[in-house]
C-alpha cells in the first residue's frame, strides 16, 4: 500500500500538479476498507507503541496526509515522545537478615514506587502504619516508637475489610502508608498481607505507572513467612498480630530486634512513539488564525498480555483493533482527504491528527496539548473519532462533549435532520479518550463513537465485523460537522460540562483546590499546575498556572500521589498553607478551603 502511494506521488510531481494525492475525494467504502485492511492486518501486529509496526502505522497515516497536501508543522509531520511500556525489577534486588536471604519473586518483590536505593537498619513493626486523627478515628501506629532511619514493617489494607464504608479506606493505600512512614522518618517500608486480607499471600504485581515517580524510600512486599522470620525474636506472628489488631482496634508497635539489609532496583522501560500531524491553512485572512482539530488514536494493544489493557490478558494473539481504532483513523484520513479536496472553500485552518499511545492513558493527546506546535488559544474546536465501526441497526451514534459549547447540541440537531442517524448525546467533556486532553484546555469537543462491544480489547476486534455502510454514513456526518466548525461565522463558545478530571477512583474527603494537575514529569520534585479554575480555592488563594506545588501544610509533595494522599486528610473549611515553586522561587500561599 505504501509503495503504491510513493509511485502515485511521483506521477503527481511529473505533472506538476500541486494539490492532488486525491483520486476520489468522496468518503468511499473502498478507501475506508483499504485503510482498515492495512492498519488491522496481521502484518501490523496490533500497532503497539514503540514497535516497528506501530511506526509503520504512523508513517502510513503521515504519507496519506502528505499526499493530500497537508503541511508539516512538526519534524516530518510527526511529534516524537517517550512512553513507559513496562516496569520491571532490576537484577540487583535483595532483602536479607543475618539468618535468611530472601529470594526475589518468592519471598519479596519491590513495589513500582520503590526508590532505587539500599537500606540496612532495624525493623520496627508498626501495625497498619496509620497516623489518623479524623472522622472519629484516632489510630496512631507510630506513637511512642522511634522509626527514624529504620525499616517499618506494616500490614497492608485496614482492619475493617468487610466494611465497604469503612472510614479507614482513604488511609489504606500502600503508597499513602509509605508517605506516612516517610513523614515519621522511616528509611524503608516492608509490607505484609494479613491472612484476612489475602489468604494466598500473593506478592503484589509491579504495576505500570506512566509517571515513573517513586516514593523516595525502598518499599517491598514480603510474604508472611518472611515476615515471621523477621518477627521470630519477638515471639510474635503476623497472623496473631493481624487478628489482635482487627479485634481490639488498638495499635501495636515494637522493635523486632532484627536488622534487615535491602536493595531495591526498579527499571522503567521506555520506548519512542509518535503523533502524526497534518496542517491545512484556511483561506480567510482573519479566520485562518483559528484551528479545528480532527483526530483519533492509531495505537492498539499489540499481542495483548498482562498489563496491556487486553480484556483477555492470558490470550497471546494479535489484538487487531479494527474498530479500536483503525475505524477512527480511516475516518480521519477520509475526512482529511475530502477537506483537502475542498480546500478553497475552507475559512479556518485544520489540523488532522493521529494520536499515539492512547491505550496507555491518552498519552499522545496529552503530549500534544502539553507541547503544542501551534498556540493552543487558536484551537477553537476538537473532534475525536474513536471506535466508530460498529454502527448497530438502531443507527445510534454516541456523541460526547455536546455540553462543552453553548451551541454544540443545537448544531448537531440541525445537522442530523433528515438523516438516517440517531444521536445519543452526552454533555460531559471528560471521557475515556483523547478529547479529554483538549476539554481540560477549555476547548469545545465532540467525541464520536458507536460504542463498546463484546470484542472490545480482544483479538476478536476484526475487520470482518466492521459495518462499512454505517461507517461511511457517520463519516459524512462528521465531515459536515467539521465543515460547519471550519466555516461558521463565529467559533463555538466553550462552557464547562462536567468534571475536568477522573473522579470516583477512591472515596476521598471531597476537599479540592480546583486546579488541573500537570502530567508532565517534574522528576519527583512536586506537582505542576496546568491551570486553575476561577472562583475555586487555588485561584482565590493566588496559585497560578505553571506553579509547582511542593508541600501542603508543610508536608512534602513529590508527585500527584502524594498530593492526593495529603488532600484526602484535609477538612472542608480548613485554611491550609501551600508551598509552591514559581519561576524558581519558593512561595507559600494561604488557602481557604470551601465549606461543605
Ligand atoms: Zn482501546
Amino acid at each position: 500500500m505504501r509503495k503504491i502511494l510513493i509511485v502515485f506521488g511521483i506521477v503527481i510531481l511529473a505533472f506538476g500538479c500541486t494539490q492532488s494525492g486525491i483520486d476520489n475525494p468522496e468518503i468511499s467504502i473502498e478507501e475506508l476498507n483499504e485503510h482498515i485492511s492495512f492498519l488491522a492486518s496481521d502484518s501490523l501486529k496490533g500497532r503497539k507503541p514503540g514497535t516497528p509496526e506501530g511506526r509503520i502505522a504512523a508513517e502510513y497515516i503521515g504519507d496519506q496526509f502528505q499526499a493530500f497536501g497537508y503541511e508539516e508543522i512538526t519534524e516530518d509531520g510527526y511529534q516524537y515522545f517517550d512512553v513507559i511500556t513496562q516496569v520491571v525489577a532490576g537484577e540487583n534486588n535483595s532483602l536479607l537478615t543475618d539468618e535468611f536471604s530472601g529470594t526475589m519473586d518468592e519471598d519479596f518483590r519491590p513495589f513500582n514506587f520503590s526508590s532505587n536505593s539500599s537500606v540496612e537498619a532495624e525493623v520496627i513493626f508498626c501495625g497498619f502504619g496509620f497516623d489518623i486523627n479524623k472522622n472519629g478515628i484516632s489510630w496512631f501506629d507510630y506513637k511512642d516508637i522511634d522509626v527514624n532511619g529504620k525499616w517499618v514493617m506494616i500490614l497492608r489494607a485496614d482492619p475493617e475489610l468487610d466494611n465497604d464504608e469503612s472510614k479507614f479506606i482513604p488511609y489504606a493505600k500502600d503508597r499513602d502508608k509509605v508517605l506516612t512512614a516517610k513523614d515519621k522518618g522511616a528509611a524503608g517500608v516492608l509490607f505484609v498481607s494479613g491472612v484476612e486480607y489475602d489468604k494466598k499471600d500473593e506478592l503484589a504485581k509491579l504495576e505500570l505507572d506512566q509517571l515513573g515517580t517513586n516514593s523516595g524510600v525502598p518499599a517491598f512486599h514480603i510474604t508472611r513467612s518472611f515476615a515471621n522470620k523477621i518477627l521470630k525474636k519477638s515471639g510474635k506472628k503476623i497472623e496473631d498480630l493481624e487478628a489482635y489488631l482487627i479485634k481490639e482496634k488498638n495499635p501495636v508497635s515494637f522493635n523486632c530486634g532484627v536488622t534487615v539489609k535491602g536493595t531495591s532496583e526498579i527499571e522503567y522501560k521506555k520506548v519512542k512513539t509518535q503523533n502524526v500531524i497534518g496542517f491545512l491553512e484556511g483561506g480567510d485572512p482573519v479566520l485562518k488564525d483559528q484551528i479545528v482539530v480532527i483526530g483519533g488514536h492509531y495505537d492498539h494493544l499489540g499481542f495483548g498480555g498482562p498489563n496491556s489493557g487486553s480484556r483477555v490478558p492470558d490470550e497471546h494473539g494479535i489484538h487487531y483493533g479494527a474498530d479500536d481504532n483503525a475505524s477512527g483513523i480511516a475516518s480521519v484520513v477520509e475526512i482529511a482527504e475530502r477537506l483537502a479536496a475542498n480546500k478553497r472553500s475552507l475559512k479556518r485552518s485544520v489540523i488532522v491528527m493521529a494520536f499515539a499511545a492512547e491505550e496507555l492513558g491518552l498519552l499522545g493527546s496529552k503530549y500534544f496539548t502539553d507541547n503544542p506546535p501551534v498556540d493552543m488559544k487558536k484551537i477553537v474546536a476538537m473532534i475525536n473519532i474513536d471506535m466508530v465501526g460498529r454502527l448497530k441497526d438502531s443507527n445510534e451514534i454516541m456523541v460526547g462533549g455536546t455540553g462543552t459549547s453553548l451551541q454544540g447540541e443545537e448544531l448537531l440537531n440541525v445537522l442530523v435532520e433528515g438523516k438516517d442517524l440517531k444521536l445519543a448525546m452526552s454533555p460531559n467533556g471528560f471521557g475515556p479518550s483523547d478529547h479529554a486532553s483538549f476539554y481540560v484546555e477549555d476547548i469545545p469537543v465532540f467525541f464520536f463513537s458507536t460504542g463498546a462491544h463484546e470484542d472490545y480489547h480482544t483479538p476478536q476486534d476484526v475487520i470482518a465485523k466492521i459495518n462499512f455502510e454505517g461507517l461511511k454514513e457517520l463519516d459524512n456526518f462528521i465531515y459536515e460537522l467539521s465543515y460547519n466548525l471550519i466555516n461558521r461565522d463565529s467559533a463555538l463558545t466553550f462552557q464547562e460540562a462536567g468534571p475536568m478530571q477522573q473522579t470516583g477512583v477512591r472515596r476521598r474527603s471531597g476537599v479540592t483546590l480546583g486546579f488541573m494537575p500537570s502530567f508532565t514529569n517534574t522528576g519527583n520534585k512536586g506537582l505542576g499546575v496546568d491551570g486553575v479554575t476561577p472562583g475555586k480555592p487555588a485561584c482565590l488563594g493566588g496559585i497560578k498556572k505553571g506553579d509547582i506545588i511542593t508541600a501542603i501544610e508543610g508536608k512534602s509533595i513529590s508527585n500527584i500521589y502524594d498530593y492526593m494522599a495529603r488532600m484526602s486528610k484535609l477538612d472542608f473549611g480548613q485554611t491550609i498553607t501551600v508551598d509552591v515553586i514559581r519561576e524558581g522561587e519558593k512561595q507559600v500561599f494561604l488557602i481557604q478551603l470551601e465549606d461543605k
